[in-house]
This record gives C-alpha cells, sequence and structure tokens, in this order.
C-alpha cells in the first residue's frame, strides 16, 4: 500500500485560521469592540422566495406516491437544463446543446473532478494570486504548475506570453480574489493561444451575475472559438445565495475534441460512473430561480451586494487607495496604504477600525502587499466599516 504522496507537496492554508486566531485574540482583549466582518467570501442574504416556494412544493411531491423520485439523471433534470440553456441565451446571445451541460452540486467540486479526463502530464497554468483549489487539486494529482503573475502592471489579468508552455489554463473571470474582470477582446488572445496549441481553458465564471461591464463577457461561449477550446464552471452559489444550498453546472462543449476524444463524452463517462446526481428539490429550487420572477427576486439581492461594493470603492476613491474589483464582482482588491504589507494591514485594520479583511499574500505571492473586501456584508456593517476606514486612515 502506497499512499498519494502529492499530498505531501500540498502546503497548508493557514489563511483562514490565522484570521480567525488573530481576531479571536484581538476580542478576547477587547471585549467591547464591534468588530465588522469584511472577508467573507460567502453570500449573507437569505434565499429569494420562488427557489424557496420551489424547494416545499418539491418536498411536498416527494412525499407523494405519484410525485416521488428516486435516482435523477446524474448530469441533471433536463427542465434544469433547459432553465440553464435559456439563461445562457438571454444573459449571454449564448447557444447550447442539453447534453452540454451538467448540473452538479457545485463548482467546486467539477473543478476538482474534471481533472479526472486530463492526463497527470499536462502542465498547468494558473494566475497569482489564485482561487486556491486550481492550486491544490493539481498538487494533489502531481501536475507541474506555472504562475502567471498578476499584477499592477497587467491590471491584475495575465496574459499568455510567447514562451508559456501550458496545457490547462485556469481563468476565474470575474476573479477571485482580485475582482478584475477579461474582457471579451483578452478572451479572444487565451483562446487563440489555446487553439494554437491544444490546450484548454478551464474558465470559472462562479460571479458572472456581478457582471456590469458590457465588454466583459459572462461566458467564454460568448467568444468566438471557446467551443473549441474551453469548459465552463458555473454556480448558483453566488448568483442565487445556494453556498448552503449546493448546485452548479459545468459546460463541455460537443466541438471540444482532443486527440480523437470528445471531451463531453468523457465527462458524462467520468460523472456517471462517480456521481448521482443533485437532489430533485434542489434542482426545482435552482430552476426556479431562473425564471422570470425568480430572476428578478435573485437581481433585487445582487443589487444589494453592489451597492455594498459601491460604498467600499467610492471610500477607496476618497482616500486615494488604488483598487481593482467592485465593479463587475463582488471583491474589492485594495492596494495597502503606505506601503504596508498584507498582514500589517490585516492588523491596522483590525485594531484601529475592528474591521476584518482578507491578506492578500494569502492567494499567492503577487498577493503581497493587498487586501481583500467583499460586498457581502449587510448595507449597515458596510457603511460603518467604511465611516472607520475613513476616520482612522485619513
Ligand atoms: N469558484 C470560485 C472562484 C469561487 O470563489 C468559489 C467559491 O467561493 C467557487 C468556485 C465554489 O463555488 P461553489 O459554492 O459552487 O462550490
Amino acid at each position: 500500500m502506497h499512499i498519494n504522496s502529492n499530498y505531501k507537496n500540498i502546503s497548508e492554508t493557514y489563511l483562514f485560521s490565522e484570521i480567525a486566531q488573530r481576531v479571536k485574540k484581538f476580542s478576547e482583549q477587547n471585549p467591547d469592540a464591534q468588530i465588522i466582518r469584511m472577508g467573507i467570501g460567502d453570500v449573507t442574504r437569505p434565499l429569494c422566495s420562488s427557489a424557496v416556494n420551489a424547494l416545499k412544493k418539491a418536498a411536498d411531491e416527494m412525499g407523494t406516491k405519484d410525485g416521488f423520485k428516486g435516482y435523477g439523471p446524474e448530469q441533471g433534470y433536463d427542465f434544469l437544463k433547459q432553465a440553464l440553456a435559456d439563461y445562457y441565451k438571454t444573459t449571454s446571445g449564448v447557444a447550447l446543446e442539453l447534453d452540454e451541460i451538467f448540473v452538479s452540486d457545485g463548482a467546486k467540486s467539477d473543478l476538482g473532478n474534471i481533472l479526472d479526463i486530463f492526463s497527470d502530464d499536462n502542465v498547468v497554468a494558473v494566475t497569482d494570486p489564485v482561487y486556491p483549489v486550481y492550486v491544490d487539486t493539481n498538487t494533489m494529482a502531481g501536475r507541474k504548475i506555472v504562475y502567471l503573475p498578476a499584477n499592477k502592471d497587467n491590471g491584475f489579468l495575465p496574459m499568455p506570453s510567447p514562451d508559456l508552455e501550458a496545457d490547462i489554463i485556469y481563468l476565474c473571470s470575474p476573479n477571485n480574489p482580485t475582482g478584475a474582470a477579461y474582457t471579451k477582446d483578452q478572451l479572444k488572445v487565451w483562446i487563440d493561444y489555446a487553439l494554437s496549441r491544444d490546450a484548454v481553458i478551464l474558465f470559472d465564471c462562479a460571479y458572472e451575475a456581478f457582471v456590469t461591464d458590457p465588454k466583459v463577457p459572462r461566458s467564454i461561449f460568448a467568444v468566438e472559438g471557446a467551443k473549441k477550446c474551453a469548459i465552463e464552471f458555473c454556480s448558483f452559489s453566488k448568483t442565487a445565495g445556494f453556498t448552503g444550498t449546493r448546485c452548479g453546472y459545468t459546460v463541455v462543449p460537443n466541438d471540444l475534441i482532443r486527440e480523437g476524444m470528445k471531451l463531453q463524452k468523457m465527462w458524462l463517462r467520468r460523472q456517471t460512473t462517480k456521481f448521482n446526481g443533485v437532489s430533485y428539490p434542489v434542482q426545482c429550487a435552482a430552476a426556479a430561480c431562473l425564471s422570470k420572477t425568480g430572476l428578478e427576486e435573485i437581481a433585487s439581492n445582487l443589487e444589494y451586494y453592489k451597492y455594498n461594493a459601491d460604498v467600499i470603492t467610492s471610500t477607496f476613491d476618497e482616500l486615494g487607495w488604488p483598487y481593482t474589483g467592485g465593479k463587475n464582482s463582488p471583491y474589492v482588491w485594495v492596494k495597502c496604504p503606505d506601503g504596508l504589507s498584507s498582514w500589517d494591514f490585516f492588523d491596522a485594520l483590525l485594531t484601529k477600525a475592528n474591521v476584518v479583511g482578507t491578506p492578500g499574500a494569502g492567494f499567492g505571492q503577487n498577493g503581497e502587499g493587498f487586501l481583500r473586501l467583499t460586498s457581502f456584508n449587510t448595507h449597515g456593517n458596510t457603511m460603518e466599516a467604511m465611516r472607520r476606514i475613513k476616520e482612522v486612515f485619513k
């Protein structure tokens, strides 16, 4: 028996436990401090009524002889796949076949599981800073990873350099943690790069619903050529507050063929072998979010977060602090003032303003000197946090 020794190469992410420890210590020493958490990546608005009603109705159906459902199709019920196909059509003008859409319990699982269909000797490119899941899942498989620096010079949106030799490329747009988002023209450059060397782009658009800039596509498939080189991962988590309800979807185009194999067929084989589908009530709730009323309801929750993002970015504008994000994203990635390191700024914010952010250094080398704030708190807390920041750092 041998263990997968690649697990020894996964760096421990102390980030969130270190944050929790520092906050705990500070609040023990300062029991009266009203701490505001602006580092959270989880949503706070409740599920919309359409989703709740659909969950209840489906639960009632499951308790009847005629309405009971056992195993469903592993790749999702047609009613949800059709709703998703319609959503792609209206939001991005993208036409999808139903068999290209795979419903899952969230983007994180699919982002990890997709690696089953790729050989371990592929070279993987990720941006730095990065959503850690891309790095850890590939480290577990022993793949070589190259890091593309995302910094001020490239607007936190790395492009392929002439010497880049990558087989699998992760692009997250709008980005976690930087909030930066690729335009259609920039994605076209990546698509041409991938096509030129038969590489595959794994496109994570978990935050597509936050896009407001018409130059920023909400799906990579809105860009010509993408169906021949990209797989897209998305989720109801941030769009509809499903972080605890769990539903996501992955699109593997029928035109994506490598070494004579259809990747759609390989993913279908993988999913039917290792996955037994998302529960019927959850799929009903997800479909309800995509109904006319559901879309209006989730839009109002998204507006709530966007308003918070505006409050944060206008504060940074006033303070003259450079930042990215907040516009097409719930994340605001701010340069630490006075040349402070990520952790020094974290401590200053915590101790002087009683506000908690996420140190950028926790997302990769290039995150040093930055801090991530999110718009997922309440209006009241967001405004109070910004008032304190202005007072302390003016
Ligand atoms: N992709 C990115 C970039 C994320 O930030 C997250 C969650 O924070 C996910 C994927 C995971 O989403 P899900 O809840 O669908 O697993």
